[in-house]
């Protein structure tokens, strides 16, 4: 049985922190930017995930002297050479809000046949002044329309390979147990848990 292990991660955003929350062990204790009341966005301007999650985890680490982990992750589109990638968030532009995303690339790829896809999260753990990084990626396929209604983003339009179904077709379990940000969770808590 191992110890405890507390975990700082570097968002507020509490979908993502109640996702990470099923997808860990019970051994680690997840604490967020919540409970250091630490409610403003932080800065994104990186082109890379890597980027942007060493930013995001740097800044935290600084600021509050404690060892943290940052993610970053996005939808990347093969005949769109990657893209939105980082920008996924905000690929609808101005009305950027996850339909307005979602049906922007189903009309981007109208009549296209070609529809492989990625979802990939890079995570950067800052350790007393040093960065690891651990990447997680799911493969699939856009699906022609919006099907299903849990998850967010992206998921209504992400069949990953070996299934016939979306992410937000999916409970959340199944998702979890293979999607990207599991992956990467995955590579983190053994690091962790070697390391502890
Ligand atoms: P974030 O860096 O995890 O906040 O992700 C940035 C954007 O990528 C999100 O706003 C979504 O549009 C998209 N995205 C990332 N992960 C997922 C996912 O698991 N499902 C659907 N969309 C996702």
């Amino acid at each position: 049985m191992s110890d405890t292990i507390e975990l700082l991660f570097a968002s507020a955003n509490p979908h993502k922190i109640s996702e990470l929350r099923k997808i860990l062990p019970g051994h680690i204790r997840l604490l967020s930017l919540i409970d250091l009341q630490h409610l403003k966005e932080l800065e994104e301007t990186q082109s890379t995930f890597e980027g942007n999650a060493r930013q995001k985890s740097t800044f935290i680490h600084k600021k509050y002297g404690k060892n943290c982990f940052a993610d970053d992750s996005g939808l990347e589109v093969e005949v769109l050479n990657g893209a939105p990638g980082v920008y996924s968030a905000r690929f609808a532009g101005e009305e950027k809000n996850d339909a307005n995303n979602v049906n922007k690339l189903l009309q981007v790829l109208e009549g296209e046949a070609n529809r492989k896809a990625n979802f990939r999260t890079v995570i950067c753990l800052m350790r007393n002044g040093e960065a690891f990084f651990f990447e997680g990626v799911v493969y699939g396929q856009i699906a022609m329309e919006n099907r299903g209604k849990s998850g967010f983003g992206y998921d209504p339009i992400f069949i990953p390979d070996g299934f016939d179904k979306t992410f937000a077709e999916m409970a959340s379990e199944e998702k979890n147990s293979i999607s990207h940000r599991a992956l990467a969770v995955g590579k983190l808590v053994d690091f962790l848990t070697k390391i502890n």
